[in-house]
């Protein structure tokens, strides 16, 4: 019937031999340690979600991971709306090693605080520390809504390793701490070095400042630290959070795990 194609329009004609697991299955984050052949009971939201929103029934495979022993293939052996008992089948991936990139900000406001946590999740940041300066209008964290939304990146972006969520710090604190083998890349609008020739590999950290800025006392404090290094994302005053996603995208480019395609791997076995 297809002779006519050509043997490549043939092989796009033919049925490309479908992923396993398909990557559409549910996937969620549990915080337990999970374990071959292992049945496990949820109750609560996320029991919620697969019951009685996602209506999986007897049978249904999802993918669950516990940020320690990396990402498992599931099945659903019972489901009710407010419980769902689940039968642990294949270890499908170790967790993962993020690239050693932390991400400290100025606390922004609700909403966009949110947004900021999530890219940085599916950017591959290893750990988020909210940081105090002078000029930051952000009083109170809700550290658990900002871990939902990591949990929520992290599911979505296939993660198996979430990021870690540090209690909002001091800048001074920060910089009086800092550690000698780490990079600090300090966003700074008032001009840097351009972010691309500022990045090397290694354990590193960015900083980006609050929407008024650093102060010139922070600016001096942080010039005083060793591994600090001022550097400019360019002639435009981008707003904290584009930013942050601006310099953690280059970074990860450069320095990062960006040549890496992990699940490319998985969907060949
Ligand atoms: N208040 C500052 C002003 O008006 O000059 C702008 C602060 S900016 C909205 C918030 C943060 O984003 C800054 O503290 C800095 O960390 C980062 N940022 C924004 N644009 C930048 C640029 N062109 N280069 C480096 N960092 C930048």
């Amino acid at each position: 019937m297809l002779d006519f194609l050509g043997p490549r329009t043939l092989d796009a004609a033919m049925p490309a031999t479908p992923a396993w697991p398909p990557s559409s299955l549910p996937r969620l984050f549990v915080d337990q340690s999970l374990a071959q052949d292992q049945t496990i009971t949820l109750e609560g939201a996320p029991a919620h979600y697969l019951g009685a929103v996602l209506r999986l029934g007897a049978g249904a495979q999802l993918k669950l991971f516990d940020d320690r022993t990396g990402e498992w293939l599931a099945e659903v052996a019972e489901a009710g709306k407010r419980r769902v008992t689940i039968c642990l089948r294949e270890n499908l991936r170790a967790r993962e090693t993020v690239p050693d990139l932390w991400l400290l900000f100025a606390p922004i406001k609700r909403g966009r605080i949110d947004w900021l946590v999530e890219k940085a999740t599916e950017l591959g940041a290893a750990r988020l520390v909210p940081v105090m300066t002078r000029r930051t209008v952000v009083e109170r964290l809700n550290l658990e809504r900002l871990r939902a939304h990591a949990v929520e990146a992290a599911e979505q972006c296939e993660r198996t390793a979430l990021p870690d969520l540090s209690r909002a710090e001091k800048l001074e604190t920060v910089l009086r701490n800092w550690p000698a083998g780490r990079t600090l890349l300090v966003a700074d609008e008032g001009g840097g070095i351009p972010i691309a020739e500022a990045v090397s590999p290694g354990p590193a950290a960015i900083l980006i400042g609050p929407e008024g800025g650093f102060t010139e006392e922070e600016r001096a404090a942080i010039a005083a630290v060793p591994q600090a290094r001022s550097v400019s994302l360019g002639p435009r005053i981008l707003r904290a959070d584009t930013a942050a996603i601006a310099a953690l995208s280059i970074w990860m480019a450069q320095a990062g795990d960006w040549d890496r395609h992990d699940r490319v791997r998985i969907e060949n076995k």
